[in-house]
């Protein structure tokens, strides 16, 4: 028998239980314990605006916010006064939901990653070929001879899912080739939605580590193809930490601050881990000790917890501990989470919540309800965060520990929504009469 089977949250996690993991790795934040630097996320934002004509006149819909891709921060009071009727632990301070869930071009959070790393290639490319310089209006980018030379070039990208249609949709309306490799999570809509953009689908009878597998074999083999690496991409993970500084100036004009005495929790839902993973970074550089950061997984793909809580990060699978890896929040299917990942969040993340697949419909109904958002099942995970940690005996345990319990009726709860806006009217039904 393997030691870790003797770990009782690996046991907890083998009953598929729905638990918080406390991250005992944590300290208190210190950029000289991490691999990747503030200067890092100032690079990719200055390169979004670069970009921003370009992608203003690529995507209509980003017009009104000048080609920056963003999303709301909104409060949710009736949200709050649903779960403060239905759990016991009561939301004191304020609930806000970021609303990633309507990102522009890619309708979920991979709108901050995906794209950013098809942009970081695409100037990569244009300036080795010698057809940008820094200093130009990136709207050169848009013209027919430009189309031209990237369409010699193919973007590849295993998913299940979302990653797919950020990276799908951006790379083809640049003029790329793109080839998205599919685990067999994927819903069908995703992969008619991307076909319709003109992208090439291929389907995997097996999970999100094979896709990926495949499509990183097959791109290897060509060298006019770039495979984007949701495994181990720095680049991704820049791309979501930029979400953070963006937030600091919602959080400062809806006239809330963060400091000692008003923390902040986030929760946001987490598959391979990149995309909860840097915006933990890009939150921890700004607010450092202030906030406090936890992700949501469900029980049968609680990658992250076992890797991270096992120290064995990416050498370990939910299989190895008899999951299956199987949910409804295809987003989070993931069975083995990114190593590069867990390791930069060892000294940063609070902890981890799992849920079961029930749940996501209930709050994903209470939310449209109540509030009139309509997010996806894998988004509905983060609300799992802000009731576990007020009604958990670990989440009551944490508030004690890092001396919060006198400052949580000034704290600021924030569940990510991670995507949503493109889910048809026929799935959105559905959905939504599964609500119990
Ligand atoms: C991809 C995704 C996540 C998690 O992102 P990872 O980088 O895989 O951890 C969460 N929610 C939704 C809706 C997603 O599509």
């Amino acid at each position: 028998m393997k030691e870790y089977t003797n770990l009782p949250f690996v046991q907890a996690l083998q009953r598929e239980e729905e638990i918080l993991w406390i991250n005992e790795k944590k300290q208190g934040f210190n950029e000289e314990l991490l691999e990747v630097k503030a200067s890092d996320i100032e690079d990719a934002e200055e390169r979004l605006n670069r970009f921003a004509p370009f992608i203003q006149m690529s995507f209509p819909e980003t017009e009104e916010a000048f080609g920056i891709i963003e999303s709301k921060l909104q409060k949710i009071p009736k949200m709050k006064a649903y779960l403060n009727e239905k759990y016991d632990g009561k939301i004191e301070g304020e609930l806000l939901v970021k609303l990633d869930s309507h990102l522009p071009i890619a309708g979920s959070i991979k709108a901050r990653g995906g794209i950013y790393e098809v942009l970081k290639h695409t100037e990569d490319l244009a300036l080795e070929e010698g057809l940008l310089t820094l200093e130009e209006n990136y709207e050169k980018l848009a013209s027919k001879e430009m189309r031209k030379f990237f369409g010699q070039h193919t973007i590849q990208v295993g998913s299940t899912g979302n990653l797919g249609l950020s990276i799908g949709i951006s790379s083809a309306a640049i003029g790329y080739k793109v080839i998205v490799h599919m685990s067999s999570d994927a819903k069908q809509w995703k992969k008619d939605l991307l076909r319709s953009h003109g992208v090439t689908v291929k389907e995997y009878e097996d999970d999100y580590s094979k896709a990926v597998e495949e499509g990183r074999k097959e791109s290897n083999q060509d060298p006019k193809s770039y495979f984007i690496d949701d495994e181990n991409s720095k680049n991704l993970f820049m791309g979501y930490a930029v979400a953070a500084r963006r937030l600091e100036t919602q959080l400062i004009e809806m006239g809330q601050t963060i400091d000692e005495e008003h923390p902040l929790f986030v929760y946001i839902p987490c598959g391979v881990g990149g995309a909860p993973g840097g915006v933990t970074f890009g939150l921890k550089e700004i607010f450092q000790d202030n906030v406090h950061c936890f992700f949501v997984e469900p029980t049968q793909a609680p990658c992250m917890t076992l890797g991270m809580g096992t120290g064995l990060h990416n050498a370990i699978s939910v299989k190895d501990i008899g999951l299956t890896g199987i949910t409804d929040a295809d987003g989070l299917a993931v069975g083995r989470p990114s190593g590069f990942v867990g390791r930069v969040m060892e000294p940063l993340l609070s902890g981890i919540f799992t849920l079961k697949d029930d749940k996501l419909y209930q709050y994903m109904k209470a939310l449209y309800e109540r509030e009139k958002v309509f997010i996806e099942p894998s988004a509905a995970a983060a609300f799992e965060g802000v009731v576990g940690l007020l009604n958990s005996p670990e989440g009551k345990e944490y508030i004690r520990n890092n001396g919060l319990e006198n400052k949580m009726a000034k704290g600021i709860h924030i569940p990510w929504a991670t995507g949503g806006r493109l889910v048809p009217d026929s799935i959105r039904k559905e959905y939504l009469s599964r609500g119990l």
